[in-house]
């Protein structure tokens, strides 16, 4: 902010003190100049002119008597008014070359020029006039005293007029530019710091003054928010505690009368718009502001009041964006800042929590939106009241606040204590539980939202495995996450290249060998011809948007692929298609089905959807529901991987099924001695429930044989046939066709 300042204020810095005495400058003389090499013309001229007064201010002559003293002068004395110049000196252009001198080395551009001559003949070219503008040419005799005298009142109007053009431009620069930095200014105090600066250099005094302010909206209490020079010690203190009466009264009637009040002491300025928080300035300065100063005041006040206004704007706006109003907490954004602080102090040493509340929705859910408001204060609370005053907490997601501090202050122990005692609200003693991710941070950490994504990535982590607890952020772990994130954007290209394709197992009647349906089985073959296997790649594309589309576009190759087959003549029953939980979500899944069915005409009898014991997740009427709709436009549903999760035995009754598929890994133990005991009970469950039972990973005939005595209807495996592609798949529909060998028959 010390530029326009110090703009003002460097040229009294500027002139060395020189071998001539300068005369202090006193504000109310015009300084007049006066260069001749002849003292009878000094002489001359201050007869004349003795005790003359100009709009009010006296003059003050100086006397040079040849270039060289002039110069110096020259140099020494900015606000010059009028030189008044002997054409012939030493030399017959010593005059010109000062006019030279005047305008482009001393840089005086106000100061007016009067040339005198001695003889008529050395007048100075019309051109020479304009180039230097120079006001008036007068030959010596010329000088009397009605002469100099309105050549002097010419003249110095004309210096004025252009002073104060030159004030009223600088001004209005300094204006302009001092509102670029206010806008930057966050603190009221720097703020009104500032304003005293300003107004310092727009008068042309030192900064000294002060700024008070009402203490509170409405109240008849000022206190001083600023202060510089002599008064710099009231800084805070309440307006009566100024000593001087004068300038306290001042203020006081700037701020009640909202006007400028100008005395001998200073000026006090009334800065504000009529709503409060508005402003006064006292600034002491020796001379009455001039008509100049006092409309750039005007003009400076109005717009520093503006921008008072629009700071206070800024200050809610800057409110909003950086604080949950909810719980009245730091948001995501204003957290981040202060990590972005804290990594530039030296982050060794700093930890990062997430503290995510555990089942959040399905309280908010049971006890209502008003309880679940509450319960995020209590918690915002509870941090707040059990750690360091020091630690930074914010509320950085809807049920997850961010806490930042030393890590002696917020290992996870002391994070995990925050829940141990329940909560109250509204009289009611709710439980908590935290779950919570956890960052040791480095020297080298890098930035705030960085940091932000490690811990998120450790709360997801917590929040999969470890609910309840916390997990500590690793290297591992990032890149963990960070090989998930390349996949996930490895597959959308492959599936926008169309490098992703299915490929298809045959089912088989054990009993009868006969085909009784082919499993449509995904493939990602990756640019460098690398297969990745569904299951990696399926779970990352249900953990981002990429599932729905992709599941989508399975549901009709498969069904694509069976039209092909019935058109050719070589297909079996049905198609089954895997089915994943995040496509059963959509509400409008079995639309897209029965959309998928009539635009490749298939009958829903050609379809079979298997899902797995996941779908439990969904809310058990919806899924009956949507599972009954399929199965009345007659596709089938198998439930996959049976016995691997965690199903209750109500359920699978409850729900809507035809097949039930005995997960590999109790197909492959079968042949061990204690092995087939779990294929033998999930078979006689399927039949006891009145649904096929299909065994999926049969590796070799003995299986297949043990299978089919338990009474287990189908099959699906290796010995039967690999997962095959569309070529490998006609062929092996055409051999079969023609009556080649069976399986079973080749053993
Ligand atoms: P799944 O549905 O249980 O599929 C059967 C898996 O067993 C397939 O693995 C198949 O290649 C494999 N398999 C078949 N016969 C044998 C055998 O005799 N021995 C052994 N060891 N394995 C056999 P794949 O194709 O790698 O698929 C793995 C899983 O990926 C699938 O398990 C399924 O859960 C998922 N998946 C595959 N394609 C899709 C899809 O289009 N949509 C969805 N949602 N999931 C899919
Ligand atoms: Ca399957
Ligand atoms: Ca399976």
């Amino acid at each position: 902010m010390g530029q326009p300042h110090d703009e003002l204020f460097a040229f009294e810095d500027e002139h060395p003190e020189g071998g001539v005495a300068v005369p202090a400058r006193a504000a109310r003389e015009w300084l007049v100049l006066v260069v001749d090499d002849d003292d009878d013309v000094h002489q001359a001229t201050l007869f004349a002119l003795d005790g003359v007064q100009v709009f009010g201010r006296s003059i003050r002559f100086l006397h040079a008597y040849n270039g060289a003293q002039a110069r110096e002068l020259l140099l020494q004395t900015p606000d010059l008014a009028l030189v008044l110049l002997d054409v012939v000196m030493e030399t017959e252009s010593a005059g010109l070359e000062l006019v030279d001198f005047i305008r482009n080395q001393a840089g005086l551009k106000a100061t007016r020029i009067v040339l005198r001559t001695g003889q008529p003949g050395y007048a100075p070219e019309h051109e020479t006039i304009l180039r230097y503008d120079i006001n008036d040419y007068k030959t010596k005799s010329e000088l009397t005293r009605h002469k100099l005298l309105t050549t002097l009142t010419t003249a110095i109007r004309s210096y004025e007029q252009i002073c104060a053009i030159e004030a009223n431009r600088r001004g209005l620069e300094l204006i302009v530019r001092s509102s670029a930095d206010f806008m930057e200014e966050t603190g009221l105090h720097t703020f009104a710091q500032g304003v005293i600066t300003q107004l310092a250099g727009l008068l042309g005094t030192a900064p000294e003054g002060l700024v008070c302010a009402q203490a509170e909206r409405g109240g008849l209490v000022y206190k001083v928010l600023a202060a510089a020079g002599q008064f710099a010690h009231l800084i805070d203190q309440p307006l009566d505690t100024l000593p001087q009466a004068e300038v306290r009264q001042m203020l006081l009637q700037a701020l009640q009368g909202h006007e400028n009040v100008s005395s001998a002491a200073g000026v006090a300025l009334y800065v504000g718009y009529r709503n409060g928080n508005d402003m006064a300035v006292f600034i002491d300065t020796q001379d009455a502001p001039t008509d100049t100063d006092r409309s750039l005041l005007d003009v400076f006040c109005v717009n520093i009041g503006n921008l008072l206004r629009n700071r206070n704007l800024m200050q809610r706006l800057h409110e909003f964006a950086f604080y949950d109003q909810l719980v009245g907490l730091p948001n995501r954004a204003s957290f981040v800042e202060s990590l972005d602080r804290r990594i530039a102090q030296g982050a060794l040493g700093q930890a990062l929590a997430l503290v995510d509340i555990d089942d959040f929705s399905a309280t908010n859910d049971v006890m209502g939106h008003r309880f679940g408001d509450l319960l995020l204060n209590a918690v915002a609370r509870r941090l707040r009241d059990s750690l360091p005053p020091q630690t930074v907490i914010a509320r950085i997601g809807s049920d997850t606040y961010g806490v930042l501090g030393p890590q002696e202050d917020i290992h996870p122990e002391a994070l995990m204590a925050c829940a141990r005692l329940p909560v109250q609200i509204e009289g009611i003693a709710h439980k908590l539980s935290f779950t919570c991710g956890y960052v040791a941070l480095q020297a080298d950490a890098s930035s705030g939202a960085d940091l932000l994504k490690d811990a998120s990535i450790a709360l997801k982590r917590a929040k999969k495995d470890h609910k309840g607890h916390y997990v500590i952020f690793s290297a591992h772990l990032g890149a963990e996450a960070r090989a998930r994130a390349y996949m996930l954007s490895e597959l959308r290209a492959a599936f926008d290249a169309e490098r992703l394709y299915l490929v298809y197992q045959p089912q088989l009647d054990l009993e009868t060998q006969e085909l009784i349906g082919l499993e449509a089985l995904l493939r990602w073959r990756t640019e460098d011809g690398r297969f990745v296997p569904p299951d990696q790649f399926i779970p990352v594309a249900e953990r981002s948007g990429l599932m729905a589309p992709l599941g989508q576009w399975v549901l009709g190759s498969a069904c694509r692929m069976m039209r092909d087959l019935l058109d050719m003549g070589l297909a079996p029953r049905r198609m089954a298609v895997n089915v994943s939980v995040v496509q059963l979500q959509d509400q409008a899944f079995a639309d897209h089905v029965g959309e998928v069915l009539a635009q490749t005409r298939l009958q829903g009898g050609h379809l079979e959807l298997e899902i797995t014991e996941s779908v439990a997740v969904l809310p058990t009427a919806y899924l009956e529901t949507t599972l009954a709709g399929l199965r009345a436009s007659g596709v089938s549903i198998a439930i996959d991987d049976f016995g691997t999760g965690y199903s209750s035995l109500s359920y699978l009754e409850r729900l809507p099924l035809d097949r039930i598929k005995i997960d590999r890994t109790f197909v492959r133990q079968i042949t061990e001695p204690r092995g087939p005991r779990i294929a033998e009970m999930v078979t006689q469950l399927g039949r006891k429930l009145g649904l096929r039972v299909l065994a999926e990973g049969i590796e070799d005939a003995e299986v297949w044989i043990a299978l089919r005595s338990m009474g287990c209807h189908e099959g699906q495996g290796y010995h039967i046939a690999q997962p095959m592609d569309r070529d490998s798949l006609l062929k092996w529909l055409r051999l079969r066709a023609s009556g080649a060998t069976s399986p079973l028959s080749a053993h």
